[in-house]
């Protein structure tokens, strides 16, 4: 396992949530973050059919065009009775040409369920995997999971994207229920973040 050295790592995202939130999670440990955004790096076409594989495009280009280490991430949720899917199309089921629409993503969803006859409990999980790529073209990966299952009516005003409908496991409640500290505690992307630290920058 490769440690981090230095104190400039390239967060590669265009996505401003994102960029806070990785802002955050590195600041214990003296090192400031430059985005893809604000170096104004293209953003790589995500080609690959694994969460990895579109990790390592974005981490791996960003890492290449700055002469910095970057790190970047790929998110979805995974549905057993789907055979996986939406997973890496995640975002892309909400696409609209007005933009994202989580609602209708969500409904999609529930009726593909309902159209399988998938049984209950229709379980799920989400991942986060995050790549820390260097630009000598070495890379550290590092999956998170939050397993749980697919429940409807959507409930719950927090969070964001399929939250409303993902109920993790031990919990009674959606994703979309529960406040933000919580989530953010036990959320597939908390998981992956903390293998992280303790790789690459403990
Ligand atoms: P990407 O990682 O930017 O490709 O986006 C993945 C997509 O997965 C997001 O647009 C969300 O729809 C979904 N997603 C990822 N993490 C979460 C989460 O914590 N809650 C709800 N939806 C999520």
């Amino acid at each position: 396992m490769r440690k981090f050295e230095g104190d400039r790592l390239l967060v590669a995202t265009h996505n401003k949530g994102k960029l806070a939130e990785m802002t955050a999670l590195l600041a214990p440990f003296g090192i400031s973050v430059v985005s893809a955004a604000e170096l104004g790096l293209p953003e790589p076409v995500e080609t690959e059919n694994t969460f990895v594989g579109n990790a390592r495009i974005k981490a791996h280009s960003a890492a290449k065009a700055s002469g910095l280490p970057a790190l970047a991430d790929d998110s979805g949720i995974t549905i057993d009775a789907l055979d996986g899917a939406p997973g890496v199309y995640t975002a892309d089921w909400a696409e609209t040409p007005n933009g994202r629409d989580f609602v209708m993503a969500m409904t999609k969803t529930w009726e593909k369920l309902e159209a399988a006859d998938a049984p209950f409990p229709r379980t799920a999980q989400f991942n986060a995997t995050l790549v820390l790529a260097w630009p000598d073209g070495h890379d550290e990966v590092f999956v998170g999971r939050l397993p749980g299952q697919v429940v409807w009516p959507m409930r719950g005003a927090q969070g964001h994207g399929y939250d409303p409908i993902f109920q993790p496991d031990g919990f009674d409640t959606t994703l979309g229920e529960l406040p933000t500290e919580k989530k953010n505690e036990i959320s597939h992307r908390a998981d992956a973040f903390r293998k992280l630290v303790e790789g690459c920058f403990a």
